[in-house]
């Protein structure tokens, strides 16, 4: 990432330039306002103004780092849970290495390396899987043996320890330092930073934010940027904008003097939950605890600026221990500090970035879940180029601030949720791991009865989701591992009945919308990539594009009448799409969410039809009911709305009932179906039937930086049936020719490991990608998965002479790479 200075045609657009320019006084206007003087906010100030957007005003209430920034533990990790944030975490390194040299202000960052022990196999395995995704992106780390670890952390009692992960050029910095760096740097090129100013409130016109009103007065503002830590929720909350965010107590405790204990480099003991930081010769250690304290704001008083709470000994005496027995030098030493302090996080651990589609013009950048000094240099970089751009440097969806549903926002979700949250910070990161905290917030009509008949429930945006069915006696439970998991053979047999006879899922988490009205047809050919003015009873399958042709949603549009839409999509993107629509929709249109109002059950398997036709009251047979087209109907009793369409390569119809329906529609599919031994299927099994179709999901395989070329879905855009959003882009793309990342199927040919994503692609003994789904393919027999490849002259030959390699947890397995479909490319049974 480059930090450039000079572009200036962002500063073009803004009107009008600050009124005052006396750097040490508030003034009447400024092109950005940030609120917050926290390592966050000091970033953003640094990076904006050293790309060339030099009239920014960063409003601190106190001093500056006086929030949660100034005791920080200083640990600056190379290790994240995102290929996209591994990648900014390496970008922060080189910005601390070098920001004294180019700021004149020390720093303390020091790449003393760090350490990461593990104390059972799947622990290992998972250090194991981070090394691998962590080499994508040239940073290097190695797996060490416990006589290594014993030399590098002379002390540790390596009992019970398997092995380490090591990566020598981890680093730790003094908070307040860098911090002050940031600010100077930001102070030289032109910005200004000032202390002592509360905003009070941020002020909106028209859905804008136009400026902020403080305590001394009041700035007119283009854009408003909001780091104000564990005081955002509140900030926002004034304007309408509901951030999932909770402040938890957090503690660590700092030694007397240990001899020798110099140059150490970071211990990490995720088992035991606890971390150990050389700190001028003591030891600093903390811990992410498993029994988190939550802190609600009334507790931080108004005037809270380098306050602390007091500490609960009873509370740390579980991890003081388990300190103790990893490094026994502790039983002997003084504690000098015994530290605890709030810090807000997030309900799934990652940050809360991007401009908010509820107000315009205002972005967050908050909820650093205990990291916020390892992020913070990646995240002013992040937050600059999407204030100044328009869009974020690189695709940081898994951060956006419109990926929470409404449900997840509420009060009571993150009070449940969050403190869960924190404690999974060094727990194990088991593939489809399922929080236990503030659950069964929005359920399908179905859940009951899937309940009953064996449903383990997952939770997705706060919509429970029947993932696997447990059958046999079996307790509807997982029990994680990177291996096989218990409910591996069941649906191994779910998957299996859906391509051999017939199964049936719940899709009602698909968030539903009603377009309609006189200009709905040309309203959605605007926003959409394909072309909906089709009849009615026809179904679109389409993207949604930016302006720079990169790929915004992906989803489908059925014409349900002559001036009427439905738009369905993964609850995923419910929020972002629903906005999308309603910033882009334009004329007489109304837009309606009907997602709570029908359920989806999808129908899918050679004998779909069979078992439909019985209870269906309209014509379902090839001729009656092409592919891609819809119709009203009743299906079991039930008026719904019936489409035929399959996510999972097979024949089949999406049936929308009714909610209050719902039940009896399903209850006659299941009797219907009994003599074809219909199965319940999970959304396991439509993953890895629909990863063995090579159908793409937005969010993990293609998202607002991949165009349709890059993706291999040109195919669906309809450049000629009239304008849309990114058009020009889509042409551009076009006239270049083949792209040099492409997104490619994968298969092992050894059929026992197992892929889940982020695994490294390596094309002739180079790593060219890493993996954004994997599955087991039952049908195909190996695990499969698909990622982008970034190689010169990708054409379906040179995949096809080239020699892949997935990496998995460091080991490499041969692979097969296609551009096409690893079961039925062809499409035909979706058709018969
Ligand atoms: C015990 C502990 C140890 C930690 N150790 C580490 C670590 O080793 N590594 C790491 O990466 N992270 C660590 N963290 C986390 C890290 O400290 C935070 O993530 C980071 O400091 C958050 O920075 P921020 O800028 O978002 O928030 P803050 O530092 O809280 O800054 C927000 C600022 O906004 C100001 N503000 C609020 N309201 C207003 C208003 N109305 N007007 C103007 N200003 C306002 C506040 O006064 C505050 O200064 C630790 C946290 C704790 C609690």
């Amino acid at each position: 990432m480059s930090t450039g200075a000079g572009d200036c045609q962002w500063k073009q657009n803004f009107k009008g330039k600050a009124a005052m320019t006396d750097k040490n006084k508030l003034p009447s206007r400024a092109r950005v306002v940030i609120i917050g003087g926290g390592i966050v906010g000091c970033s953003i100030a640094y990076h904006l103004a050293k790309r060339g957007v030099s009239d920014v005003v960063l409003l601190e209430r106190k001093q500056l780092t006086c929030g949660t920034t100034w005791h920080a533990a200083g640990l600056v990790s190379m290790l994240w849970p995102t290929p996209y944030l591994t990648n900014l975490a390496k970008y922060c390194h080189e910005l601390y290495a070098s920001l004294e040299e180019e700021t004149g202000q020390a720093t303390g960052y020091r790449r003393i390396g760090s350490l990461s022990v593990a104390r059972t196999p799947e622990r290992l395995e998972e250090l194991r899987r981070t090394s691998s995704m962590a080499s994508v992106f040239g940073v290097e780390s190695e797996m060490i043996d416990n006589e290594r670890l014993a030399r590098f952390y002379p002390g540790i009692n390596i009992d019970g320890i398997l092995g380490a992960l090591y990566i020598e050029k981890d680093g730790q910095t003094n908070a307040v330092d860098t911090t002050m760096a940031l600010t100077k740097g930001a102070r030289k090129y032109g910005a200004r930073v000032l202390e002592n100013v509360k905003v009070e409130e941020i002020l909106v016109e028209d859905g804008q934010a136009v400026g902020v009103k403080t305590e001394q007065g009041s700035v007119a503002a283009d854009k408003v940027v909001l780091a104000g830590g564990l005081w955002s929720r509140d900030i926002a909350a004034k304007i309408g904008v509901d951030l999932p965010l909770y402040a938890c107590e957090h503690y660590y405790v700092v030694t007397d003097d240990m001899d020798g204990m110099t140059k150490r480099p970071v211990l990490r003991d995720f088992d035991k939950g606890v971390y150990f930081k050389e700190d001028t010769g003591k030891v600093l250690m903390g811990w992410f605890e498993h029994n988190a304290v939550g802190c609600p704001m009334d507790r931080i008083p108004e005037d809270f600026a380098f306050d602390e709470f007091p500490c609960d000994l009873e509370h740390m005496e579980e991890y003081l221990l388990r300190g103790m027995a990893t490094m026994p030098a502790l039983e002997q030493t003084g504690i000098r500090l015994f530290f605890n302090g709030p810090e807000s996080f997030t309900p799934d651990n990652l940050h809360l970035l991007g401009p908010t589609p509820e107000v315009d013009n205002f972005f967050v950048a908050c909820g650093m879940n205990s990291k916020g000094l390892a992020a913070g240099g990646g995240i002013g970089k992040v937050m600059a180029d999407w204030v100044i751009d328009g869009y974020p440097p690189g695709d940081i969806w898994e951060c956006d601030v419109r990926r929470h549903h409404p449900v997840q926002r509420e009060q009571a979700y993150v009070e449940a949720r969050i403190p869960e949250a924190l404690g999974h910070t060094y727990a194990m990161h088991w593939p489809f791991y399922q929080y236990k905290t503030a659950r069964n917030c929005i359920q399908s009509p179905l859940h009951e009865v899937l309940k009953e008949q064996g449903a383990c429930f997952g939770e997705v945006a706060g919509f429970e989701r029947p993932n696997w069915f447990a059958r046999d006696g079996a307790r509807a439970e997982y029990q994680y591992s990177y291996k096989r998991q218990n409910w591996f053979e069941f649906y191994a047999q779910e998957h299996k009945s859906m391509r051999e006879s017939v199964g049936i899922y719940d899709i009602s988490s698909f968030g539903k919308f009603e377009v309609s009205g006189k200009d709905a047809e040309r309203a959605l050919q605007w926003i959409c990539a394909g072309d909906v003015a089709v009849d009615p009873g026809n179904l679109v399958y389409t993207q949604w594009l930016n302006e720079r042709g990169g790929i915004e949603a992906d989803l489908t549009v059925s014409r349900t009448g002559p001036d009427r839409f439905m738009v369905t999509t993964a609850i995923g993107s419910y929020n972002k799409d629903w906005w999308h629509l309603k910033k882009h929709l334009q004329g007489d249109v109304q837009l309606r969410d009907i997602s709570a109002d029908y359920s989806c059950m999808a129908l899918q398997g050679p004998n779909a039809r069979a078992v439909l036709e019985k209870v269906a009251e309209t014509d379902v047979s090839i001729e009656g009911f092409a592919f891609a087209s819809g119709r009203y109907a009743r299906v079991g009793g039930a008026d719904v709305w019936l489409q035929r369409l399959s996510y999972v390569g097979e024949l089949g119809w999406e049936i929308f009932a009714p909610a209050s329906e719902t039940p009896r529609v399903f209850a006659a599919l299941q009797q219907a179906g009994a003599e074809f031994d219909i199965r319940n299927v999970g959304l396991h099994a439509v993953n890895s039937l629909r990863l063995e179709k090579g159908f793409r999901h937005w969010g993990h395989d293609i998202g607002s930086e991949d165009n349709l070329f890059q993706a291999g879905l040109s195919f669906a855009a309809k450049p000629d049936a009239g304008n849309f959003i990114g058009r020009d882009a889509f042409l551009q793309a076009k006239a270049m020719g083949l792209p040099d990342r492409r997104l490619v199927q994968f298969k092992l040919d050894d059929p026992e490991p197992l892929l889940y994503h982020n695994e490294p692609i390596v094309m002739d003994g180079r790593i060219v990608g890493y993996l954004t789904s994997g599955m087991y393919g039952h049908s195909v027999g190996a695990a499969i998965g698909m990622g982008f490849v970034v190689a010169p002259g990708l054409t379906a030959d040179r995949i096809r002479e080239a020699t892949f390699e997935i990496e998995v947890a460091k080991d490499r397995f041969s692979a097969q790479a296609s551009l096409r479909a690893l079961y039925d490319p062809s499409a035909s049974r979706m058709k018969i």
